[in-house]
């Protein structure tokens, strides 16, 4: 068979050492390295990555001393008995043929502690936290502190350090005239500013010798103002291949930046114009980074830019066997990465660990474990949503017979309306993944197909997914022609108007306002995402911003909700920005502390607070309802009535604050138990 991505597949020779494909897995932090105890943990996360073919890991990072800790007591490699500890990471690791470096990531300002140091005392407009200028004395201790912890990572069996220069932490601080200030030999000019970095570099490199690799993570646009200007990013690049690099990889925007760099409505591999511009002025190879999820485009960069690695994180936390299904010319097989950040960069800001909305093994490779059963059982799931989806697939793997039903002519359930909102459309990828896994291991799929409890007597077992359906609050005039529900308006049953109300601000209202606010048939178009979002070229730009011009809103909509306060709270904590921004671009009038007094002809009629006051018509043509739903689960009593005692899960279970996440892990770890 040809070798369906010559490039992507192919062996990239270092020189000293070869890394046996082009995909590495980019640096995410999980939790798993704050705690000693996780060690082995952290081991079977990556050595499940390693197993499924990457080839080049990079840890989360670990602070080269304690200023540089993230959060107080967080993950550090500063000692020899914390470096031996390391070694069950690398030896498991290369058991598995992969290579693997140590990302050294000083937090600087970005630290949550009071500890925290920067290049000036200027504090991160995300963090309490005001950071103390580092002196002159303690710039040069830090050198030391890099250097003593790469020598470490060598010693814990480590191919290499990944040396953290972007995203806004500390090294980055020092580069950009937003955070440093300083009138020293490591601020004031281009060439003082770029001190730190490039220092650090050269002192870990004649430490190490010449057979480690030094992957320096530069920031190749900063997305923030007063940031660095592309004379500057170049000269980077050139004095960090001279200091000693192996490669560069790309980073893009700062933590505090107000562009989204990662999130799902980012069009795919936005950023490799600026990995390319740079590759074209060193001689090291740069690895591209950033919304690439699919074994097609990765090839295609490959193919026809300078570009030579690419770097993933989330999309192997989705799917760690990525390398080997690509290799398989079998990528209609990969658990797309849909970027939604729900179970893994939402879960490190809470301190959780880390896992993924659609994997929920990774970070738990260990406790949620599916191995084939010894016992094949006949299973009749009911309910073709992400949670019956999840729980037929891995039955079905695990050797059971299963038999799927829908009601719908599609599989997804809800999870088919959320792949309609403009900025979702990966969500598809998801479809698409189910519907080729469950024909792959003969899932009897039966669609169009609304069951009932006599259609279920004889099965081993039976399982309930059947979700959840849309609340219709009462509101006096809820039944007039101009209300819809939120699937109503999303499959276009009825018309909308030009006027709406959208009653309920949760992440559906959220969604719904944006499908509403959009021009029809829009497709993730690179340039008007740049336009929205004010992304400049940053050979053009110092900092890669321009005045952002968003598209005009395709109507007008009013976002209500009747408690008190912001709209979006409950929003994921590294998306609900990116939503709430784009809502107020395009006009969206958010009141909150209504009350829904009542609807007919003329609108929508509102009042406010406990004493109704102010009250307002809405004029509006249409209202979507999107007030939450209720579980359905109206086969079970009959079902107990049968003897059958059914298996419930998802929405079905409980429709408060469900989402896609606990659907499909609560599908994932019945299955287990089957
Ligand atoms: P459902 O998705 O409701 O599926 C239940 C299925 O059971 C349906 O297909 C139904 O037809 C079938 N069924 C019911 N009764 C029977 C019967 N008797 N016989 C046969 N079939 C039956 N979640 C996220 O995590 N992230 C998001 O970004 C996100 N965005 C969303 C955007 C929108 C616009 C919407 C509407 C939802 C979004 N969600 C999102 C929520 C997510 O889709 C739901 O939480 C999830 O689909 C619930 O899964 P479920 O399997 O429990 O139920
Ligand atoms: P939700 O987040 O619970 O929001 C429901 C909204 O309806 C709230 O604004 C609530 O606010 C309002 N409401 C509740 N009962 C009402 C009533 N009787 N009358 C009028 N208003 C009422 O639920 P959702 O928006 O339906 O979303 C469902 C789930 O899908 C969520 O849990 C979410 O996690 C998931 N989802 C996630 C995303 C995402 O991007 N991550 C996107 C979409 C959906 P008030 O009570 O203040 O009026
Ligand atoms: Fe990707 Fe979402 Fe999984 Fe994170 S949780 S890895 S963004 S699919």
């Amino acid at each position: 068979m040809p070798d369906p991505y010559p490039n992507l597949l192919s062996p990239l020779d270092l020189g000293f050492t070869t890394l046996r494909n082009r995909v590495v897995m980019g640096s995410m932090h999980t939790g798993l390295e704050d705690r000693a105890k996780d060690i082995d943990k952290l081991a079977a996360y990556f050595a499940e990555r390693a197993r499924g073919g990457v080839g080049l890991i990079i840890t989360g990072g670990y602070a080269p001393n304690r200023t540089g800790w993230l959060l107080p007591f967080a993950a550090q490699l500063v000692s020899s008995k914390e470096a031996r500890r390391h070694r069950r990471i690398t030896s498991a690791v290369h058991a598995e043929g992969a290579k693997i470096l140590l990302q050294i990531l000083h937090a600087g300002r970005y630290a949550y502690h009071p500890l925290s140091v920067s290049a000036s005392s200027i504090k991160a407009p995300i963090n309490p936290f005001r950071p103390r200028a580092l002196s002159d004395r303690g710039v040069r201790t830090t050198i030391d502190d890099f250097v003593r912890c790469a020598l470490l990572a060598r010693d814990a069996g480590y191919d290499g350090v990944e040396i953290m220069g972007s995203e806004g932490y500390l090294l980055n601080q020092f580069l950009a005239p937003r955070t440093n200030r300083r009138r020293d030999a490591w601020g004031g000019s281009p060439e003082n500013r770029r001190r730190l970095p490039v220092e650090i570099v050269r002192r870990v490199r004649s430490a190490v010798g010449p057979e480690f690799i030094i992957d320096y993570r530069m920031s190749m646009a900063d997305y923030v103002e007063d940031g660095q200007s592309w004379d500057e990013i170049v000269a980077l690049a050139t004095e960090v291949e001279a200091a000693g690099a192996t490669f560069i990889n790309t980073g893009v925007g700062w933590h505090e930046a107000r562009v989204p760099t990662i999130v799902t409505s980012v069009p795919n591999a936005a950023f490799i114009d600026i990995s390319n511009a740079v590759a074209e002025h060193v001689s090291i190879p740069v690895v591209a980074s950033n919304r690439i999820n699919m074994p097609e485009s990765a090839e295609q960069i490959l193919a026809e830019t300078r570009v030579q690695l690419i770097s993933m994180a989330r999309p192997l936390l989705s799917d760690p066997d990525w390398v080997a299904k690509a290799a398989a010319n079998a990528s209609d097989e990969i658990n797309t990465c849909i970027a939604c950040n729900q179970a893994c960069l939402d879960h490190a800001f809470v301190h959780k660990t880390v896992s993924c909305l659609l994997n929920p093994r990774a970070g738990h490779e260990t406790t949620l474990v599916l191995g084939p059963t010894r016992r094949a059982r006949s299973v009749a799931v009911v309910g073709a949503g992400p949670a019956g989806l999840a729980a037929a697939l891995n039955a079905a793997e695990r050797g059971h017979r299963v038999t799927l039903f829908d009601a719908n002519e599609f599989i997804g359930g809800q999870f088919d309306m959320a792949r309609r909102i403009p900025g979702k459309e990966e969500f598809n990828e998801t479809i698409r993944y189910y519907t080729t896994m469950l024909a792959k291991h003969g899932v009897d799929v039966r669609l169009g197909t609304r069951v009932d409890a006599d259609d279920l007597v004889g099965f081993d077992d039976v399982v309930l997914a059947t979700g959840v359906a849309p609340r219709l609050p009462s509101i006096p005039g809820i039944d007039h022609p101009k209300v819809l529900t939120y699937a109503e308006a999303i499959y276009g049953v009825r018309t909308v108007g030009k006027r709406v109300a959208v009653i309920g601000a949760g992440g559906i209202g959220f969604d719904v306002s944006e499908l509403l606010t959009t021009d029809e048939s829009p497709t993730l178009n690179l340039k008007e995402w740049k336009a929205e979002w004010g992304v400049a070229d940053p050979q053009e730009a110092r900092g890669a911003l321009t005045t952002p011009l968003p598209a005009p809103a395709a109507r007008e909509v009013y976002l209500l909700q009747r408690s008190k306060g912001a709209q979006g709270r409950g929003l994921g904590k590294t998306s609900g920005w990116v939503h709430r921004a784009s809502l107020k671009a395009k006009g969206v009038h958010q009141l909150s502390g209504v009350n829904y007094e009542r609807i007919d002809d003329s609108g929508l009629h509102i009042s406010f607070g406990s004493d109704h006051s102010d009250p307002q018509i809405l004029a509006v043509d249409t209202v979507v309802v999107c007030a939450g739903q209720e579980p359905v689960r109206d086969l079970e009593d009959a079902l107990r009535s049968r003897g059958v005692e059914p298996h419930v899960i998802g929405g079905a279970a409980l429709a408060a604050e469900l989402d896609a996440k606990r659907a499909i892990r609560q599908g994932t770890e019945l299955a287990a138990r089957l």
